[in-house]
C-alpha cells in the first residue's frame, strides 16, 4: 500500500499541534504541578478531538482547545464538559457487594472481599458447569490496551469462549461489509480528505449531532463546490442544509441504494476500467440491481422516483465522490447489505482508493475502531485475526505462551449472550464499561436474563442501570485517569494521557483484570504493571495481522500527531490511505456483492401504524451513563421525547408538548410529543440514551442481522396515543420474520447460540 505523506505536509494539517513529547517525569507527574496542561483526546465519539485538560493541584479543572489535525481547536458541547466526570460527586469510590441475596443491598466491601467473592464463585461455576458458563462483555469506549486485555483475560484468564462487546450493537454491520468487500475493516481515508470530494452522499448519519466537529470537513468541501446529498428519514441539521434530501421509510435503504446504482449504470457513469482491473463480481451485482427502477424504489422506500434519479446524477457526475454512512443503515436486520450497497456504488464509480473518494464508516464510540481490532470480539484474536483460522490461532497462542488447543473457539455475540443467560447456560458475566440495561433491545427480556446471573459483576465508574442490578460493583476509572491509546474513525492511533489519579479506592480497569487473573491462578500471563507494558505486548501480538500495530510507539504518536495502521515497522510511515493500489484480499481486488431487498423484521399494520426509529441527540452519548450526569448536557435533554409529524399528530389529536403513550408489541412508555415536520409522517423518532421507564429499548424489537447479530434499532411497528386513551393490548406476532421462520434473526428466543449452518456463513 502506498502512502501519501506529502498530502499532509502540503496542507499543513499536522503542523504545530503543540505536542512535542512528554515533560520529564511524564504528563501524569506534570499534571500535579500548578496549572499544568495535559494534551489528550475527547472520550466521546469516534472523531477523538484533541484537547488540553487543565490540571491544578492534582485535579482536572477545565479544558482548552488543542490545534489537532482533525479538530483544529474545536470541541462540541460534549467535549467541552467531558472533564467534569473526573471529580463528579456520583463517582464510585469503593467496591460494593450485594449482601442478603438478590433482594439485598449493595454495600461497601474491600477489594479483597469483592474480588475474592467473584473468583470463588467463578471457580465453582466453571467446575460445575464448564468454563463457558462464565462470560465477559466489554466495550469500545475503553483504550486499546484495555480492549486487548479484556479479550486476553476471557480466553487466557477465564478460559471461556464467551467474550464480546458493545460494539456488536453499533459497528458490526459496516465491519463485516468492509472486511468482505475490501479485505480490511477500516475506513480507507483520513477525514482531512473530505474537502477533496466533489459530491458527498451521507447515508443514515445525523452528522451534525453525532459527530459535530466532523461537520467542519463537510463545510470545507462545500466551500470548494462539493454537493451534499443526505439520505435520512428525518430532516436532521445535516439534511436541512443539503442540496438534495432523500427521506426513505426506515429499513428500505438497500432498495434505494440499488436504484441509485442502477441509474448510474443506465447513465453510463460506471468506471469500466476500474471495475475490470480492480474488482470481481460486477456482472452479478449489476444484474441484481437491475429490477430496482426509480419507480420500484419509490414504491418500496417512499422516495419520489425523480429524486432517486437526481441523486444518481449528482453522485454519478462527481469525481471524486465520497459516501459517509453510519448507524442509520447499520441498525437493521439487513445492515450488512445496506453497507455493501454503499460499497457497490462507490466501486462502480471507481472511487475507493482515490484521495477524497470511496466510502467511510462513521464510528460512534470513541474507540469503536480500535475496540474491534484487538480480540474482544466473539470471533476474533488480536491484530484482527480470526479465532477459527489455524495459523492465526497458532501465532497468538505462541505469543501468549499457551498451547494452541487451550485457546477457546468462537463464542456467542453480545446479543446471543442474552438468550444463553436466560437459558442458564451463561451463569455469570463480567460487564466492563457497558450498560446493556439501557442499550440492548427488548429490555424486559434483558432484565430477566441478567437476573439469572449470579454473580452479575460490573466494572464502571458510575452506578449505571446495569451496575444497580449487579451483585458485585468494581469501581474503575474515567478516560483521563489512565494512560493508553485509542484508534479513531480514520484508523489513526492516538495517545490518551493520565491527568489525575483514580479517586478513592477506584482502580484502573486493567489493574482489576490483572488482579482477577492472579486470583484465578493465571497471573503469570498478566504480569503488567503499566498500561505501556500492555501496549507493547499488543504491538508484538498484532505483528503480521491485518491490523498490524507493531511499528506504532507512543513516542511516534506524540511526534507525528497519531499514526495510521497498518504500520508493520518502526520505520514504516503508517497508512493514512488504504487501497490506493490493491485491496486486502489475496488477489488484491475488491468484491462486489449482488443484493436483493428484504423488508424489516416488523412492519406497520392497523394496530401499530408507525415505524419507530431510535437514535442520538447531540447532548448525550450512548446509554447516557456519563452525559446524564453532566449538568449542562442533562439540562438540555433531561428526558426522551417522541418526534411526530404535524399531519400524523393532528390525526391523533396530539399537540406539541402533550404527554403521549408510545406502544409496541414489547411494551409502552409515556413521554412528551415533539410535533415537527422534520420526520416522515409514517415514522416516529425517540432518542435512546435514557434508563428505566424512560428507555425506548423497552419497546424495540430483539431482531438482529442474521450473521453479525446487530439489532434492528431503526425500525419496528409502533402506535402513538394521547395520554388517557386506552392502549391496545394486541401483541400478536404480525411480523415479516419471527423466531419460528427466521431463528437466526432472534437469538434471544433460542438460547442456543449459533447453529452449524450459520457457522458456515459467518462473515464478521
Ligand atoms: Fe468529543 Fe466527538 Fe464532540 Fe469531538 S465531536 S468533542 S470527539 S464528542
Amino acid at each position: 500500500m502506498s502512502v501519501n505523506r506529502d498530502f499532509f505536509a502540503e496542507r499543513d494539517f499536522n503542523r504545530d499541534f503543540q505536542e512535542s513529547g512528554a515533560p520529564e517525569g511524564g504528563w501524569a507527574q506534570a499534571a500535579r504541578l500548578p496549572g499544568a496542561m495535559v494534551p489528550t483526546h475527547c472520550c466521546f465519539c469516534g472523531v477523538q478531538c484533541g484537547m488540553f485538560l487543565r490540571v491544578r493541584g492534582g485535579k482536572v479543572v477545565g479544558v482548552e482547545p488543542r490545534d489537532f489535525p482533525h479538530n483544529r481547536g474545536s470541541l462540541c458541547p460534549k467535549g467541552v464538559v467531558a472533564y467534569q466526570q473526573v471529580g463528579h460527586p456520583q463517582r464510585l469510590l469503593h467496591p460494593m457487594v450485594r449482601r442478603g441475596g438478590k433482594g439485598g443491598q449493595l454495600q461497601r466491601a474491600s477489594w479483597d472481599e469483592a474480588l475474592g467473592y467473584v473468583v470463588d464463585r467463578w471457580k465453582g461455576i466453571q467446575a460445575e458447569h464448564g468454563r463457558d458458563a462464565v462470560a465477559v462483555y466489554g466495550g469500545s469506549s475503553m483504550t486499546n490496551e484495555k480492549c486487548y486485555l479484556v479479550g486476553k483475560f476471557a480466553r487466557v484468564g477465564l478460559r471461556t469462549r464467551h467474550v464480546d462487546y458493545n460494539g456488536r450493537l453499533c459497528m458490526s454491520s459496516s465491519a463485516s461489509a468492509y472486511a468482505r468487500a475490501f479485505g480490511i475493516d477500516r475506513s480507507p481515508l483520513p477525514m482531512t480528505d473530505i474537502p477533496l470530494a466533489r459530491c458527498i452522499l451521507v447515508v443514515g448519519s445525523n452528522i451534525a449531532e453525532c459527530f459535530p466537529i466532523l461537520t467542519r470537513w463537510l463545510w470545507a468541501a462545500r466551500d470548494r463546490g462539493a454537493r451534499l446529498i443526505v439520505v435520512d428519514p428525518r430532516e436532521t441539521p445535516t439534511a436541512r442544509t443539503a442540496d438534495l434530501w432523500l427521506a426513505p421509510r426506515p429499513g428500505t435503504d438497500v432498495a434505494l441504494l440499488s436504484a441509485i446504482l442502477r441509474q448510474v449504470v443506465h447513465d453510463g457513469r460506471v468506471d469500466e476500467g476500474y471495475v475490470r482491473e480492480r474488482t470481481v463480481g460486477w456482472e452479478e451485482a449489476r444484474a441484481a440491481a437491475e429490477p430496482f427502477t426509480p419507480e420500484e424504489a419509490e414504491r418500496i422506500s417512499g422516495v419520489p422516483a425523480a429524486r432517486v434519479v437526481a441523486a444518481a446524477r449528482l453522485y454519478g457526475g462527481a469525481d471524486p465522490s465520497l459516501i459517509l454512512h453510519a448507524r442509520g443503515i447499520e441498525h437493521s436486520t439487513h445492515g450488512v447489505d445496506a453497507c455493501l450497497a454503499c460499497i457497490n456504488l462507490a466501486l462502480a464509480r471507481g472511487q475507493v482508493g482515490k484521495p477524497g473518494g470511496g466510502t467511510t464508516m462513521l464510528t460512534g464510540q470513541g474507540n469503536g475502531q480500535g475496540g474491534r481490532e484487538h480480540g474482544q470480539k466473539a470471533n476474533q484474536l488480536p491484530g484482527y485475526r480470526h479465532i477459527d483460522a489455524p495459523e492465526d490461532r497458532r501465532v497468538v497462542a505462541e505469543a501468549w505462551g499457551i498451547p494452541e488447543e487451550e485457546l477457546p473457539g468462537e463464542g456467542a455475540a453480545a446479543t446471543e449472550m442474552v438468550g444463553l443467560m436466560e437459558a442458564g447456560r451463561i451463569r455469570s458475566c463480567l460487564f466492563m464499561c457497558s450498560n446493556p440495561l439501557v442499550s440492548l433491545p427488548d429490555l424486559a427480556q434483558v432484565e430477566r436474563a441478567l437476573a439469572r446471573l449470579d454473580p452479575l459483576v460490573v466494572v464502571d465508574f458510575f452506578l449505571s442501570e446495569t451496575a444497580e442490578r449487579a451483585d458485585v460493583v468494581l469501581p474503575g476509572t474515567v478516560w483521563c485517569e489512565d494512560e493508553g491509546t485509542t484508534t479513531n474513525m480514520e484508523g489513526r492511533v492516538l495517545r490518551v494521557r493520565s491527568a489525575a489519579e483514580p479517586p478513592g479506592e477506584a482502580r484502573r480497569d486493567w489493574e482489576i483484570l490483572c488482579d482477577l487473573a492472579a486470583r484465578l491462578g493465571r497471573g503469570a500471563w498478566f504480569p503488567h504493571r503499566t498500561a505501556r507494558q500492555i501496549w507493547d505486548e499488543l504491538r508484538r501480538v498484532s505483528r503480521g495481522g491485518v491490523a498490524d500495530y507493531s511499528g506504532i510507539t507512543w513516542e511516534r504518536i506524540d511526534a507525528e500527531g497519531g499514526v495510521f495502521w497498518p504500520c508493520p515497522g518502526e520505520d514504516h510511515p503508517g497508512t493514512p490511505r488504504l487501497f490506493t493500489e490493491r485491496f486486502g484480499h489475496p488477489d488484491g481486488r475488491a468484491r462486489f456483492t449482488p443484493l436483493t431487498y428484504l423488508p424489516p423484521a416488523e412492519e406497520p399494520d392497523g394496530d401499530f401504524p408507525f415505524r419507530l426509529a431510535t437514535g442520538r441527540t447531540v447532548y448525550h452519548y450512548l446509554s447516557g451513563t456519563q452525559t446524564r450526569r453532566l449538568e449542562f448536557l442533562n439540562s438540555q435533554a433531561p428526558e426522551p421525547w417522541v418526534e411526530v409529524h404535524p399531519r400524523a399528530a393532528e390525526g391523533l389529536g396530539i399537540r406539541g408538548g402533550d404527554r403521549v403513550r408510545l406502544t409496541t408489541r414489547r411494551g409502552s412508555m409515556e413521554l412528551e410529543a415533539l410535533v415537527a415536520p422534520t420526520v416522515r409522517p409514517d415514522t416516529l423518532f425517540v432518542p435512546y440514551h435514557y434508563g428505566g421507564a424512560a428507555s425506548v429499548n423497552r419497546l424495540t424489537l430483539p431482531a438482529v442481522e442474521p450473521k453479525v447479530k446487530i439489532p434492528e434499532y431503526k425500525v419496528c411497528a409502533a402506535r402513538l396515543d394521547p395520554l388517557g386513551a386506552s392502549p391496545r393490548t394486541d401483541r400478536g406476532p404480525r411480523r415479516n420474520f419471527t423466531a419460528d421462520t427466521r431463528p437466526d434473526m432472534f437469538p434471544y428466543a433460542s438460547g442456543e447460540g449459533r447453529s452449524a449452518e450459520e457457522e458456515e456463513g459467518k462473515a464478521y
